[in-house]
């Protein structure tokens, strides 16, 4: 309508993106510059137009003079709306996807055909969904070259914390972060056990998070300290590990032996044993199920099934009398799982009967353990 104001040049046209998207036309730039916007319907013969500029010396701009009514008829006549570009659709999604980091491209598309009638190409939704990321985020190189500053403010701000920025060159290598909040919290509040972990992060620049997770009172999840790096490597582990080592025992007020918990990955599994010799290390049953699955595979279904569940009964036996049950079970049930499982299996970081750590406060190893239980 003439005399419609908007803030900025910018404004309007995203305005006119949407009005052509809604009424299904395209339009055309007579005249396209910081002072002056004029378009014309894209057919030719089209009557409507609308011409805006700047109020005097304001950045807003208003309308001066328009034709509002098409004499083409209007439509479009492809399915795709050629304003409904990758800029259009992260200004439709941004606010959503600010409140669901996890809308997905397909997502987009069922949404945009919903409220607007217009079939997203499956990129042009992806695209939009990039450009409303940066929008929140801000881009991800100028969010890495922020790091150096974070770790700066972080132990200024945050006394007691430890955040390691690793570079190579002038890149960034990898990240290291626990907040004194969180170390505090650990030591005074959780059980001395760390579960260890890593996964894929999907971002641009991909990685791996690494993270060390404690069990406060209430068997909920406490989490101590996360790392971004490459790759799951060694060099990877042993550094997280001794750098959560360091953040840990650094200031030696601290003398428990933390038990850790995690897959049998090579890496991860080597890092614990250099860098904590004193503490047990178990193994996570999900992962040992899963494993047990693959290296089983010929038994079958059912049989898969009834192993595993007297191997549960031997991961969970606290005497002598349940465990040989149970082991005598698996025996007279799969020669193969029974050999599986000694073996292959290592089950003294596993197994709770054969676990090394502390009982009744005594210290035992699986042997001291058998002649107290015997004994
Ligand atoms: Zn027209």
């Amino acid at each position: 309508m003439i005399g419609h104001r908007f803030e900025n040049a910018k404004d309007f046209k995203d305005a006119l993106c949407d009005l052509a998207v809604k009424r299904n036309f395209n339009f055309r730039f007579i005249k396209n510059d910081k002072d002056r916007v004029t378009v014309t319907c894209a057919d030719e013969d089209c009557q409507w137009h609308v011409h805006a500029s700047r109020d005097g010396n304001l950045p807003t701009f208003r309308i001066k003079t328009s034709q509002h009514e098409h004499t083409c008829g209007g439509g479009i006549n492809t399915p795709f709306h050629p304003r409904a570009s990758k800029k259009w659709v992260s200004r439709k999604v941004v606010m959503k996807l600010r409140d669901r980091p996890l809308y997905r491209a397909v997502d987009i598309q069922r949404d945009i055909l919903r409220d607007h009638g217009v079939r997203l190409p499956y990129k042009q939704a992806w695209m939009g969904k990039g450009l409303a990321k940066g929008i929140l985020h801000g881009s991800d190189i100028a969010s890495y070259d922020l790091l150096v500053w974070y770790a700066a403010k972080v132990s200024k701000t945050n006394p007691g914390s430890v955040v390691i920025i690793d570079t190579d060159g002038e890149r960034f290598k990898r990240g290291f972060f626990c907040f004194h909040a969180s170390l505090d919290g650990f030591k005074r509040g959780c059980r001395p056990m760390l579960f260890l972990d890593g996964t894929h992060l999907l971002g641009k620049y991909g990685g791996i998070l690494l993270g060390a997770t404690a069990k406060d009172g209430n068997e909920g999840f406490f989490y101590l300290a996360f790392a971004i790096v490459d790759n799951e490597t060694d060099d990877n582990w042993t550094w997280f590990t001794s750098t959560l080592g360091d953040a840990i025992y650094g200031d030696d007020d601290y003398t428990n032996i933390i038990t850790f918990i995690s897959d049998r990955s090579k890496g991860l599994v080597n890092a614990i044993a250099k860098v904590f010799p004193l503490s047990p290390h178990a193994y996570c049953l999900r992962h040992l199920h899963a494993n047990f699955l693959k290296s089983n595979g010929q038994l079958g279904k059912s049989l898969k099934d009834e192993c595993w569940s007297l191997i549960m009964k031997i991961a969970y036996a606290c005497t002598s009398f349940e465990y040989d049950e149970a082991v005598r079970s698996l025996l007279a049930t799969s020669g193969q799982a029974h050999h599986w499982m000694f073996q292959k299996s290592d089950m003294s970081h596993w197994c709770n009967y054969l676990f090394r750590g502390q009982r009744w406060g005594v210290k035992c190893t699986p042997m001291s353990r058998n002649l107290l239980m015997h004994g």
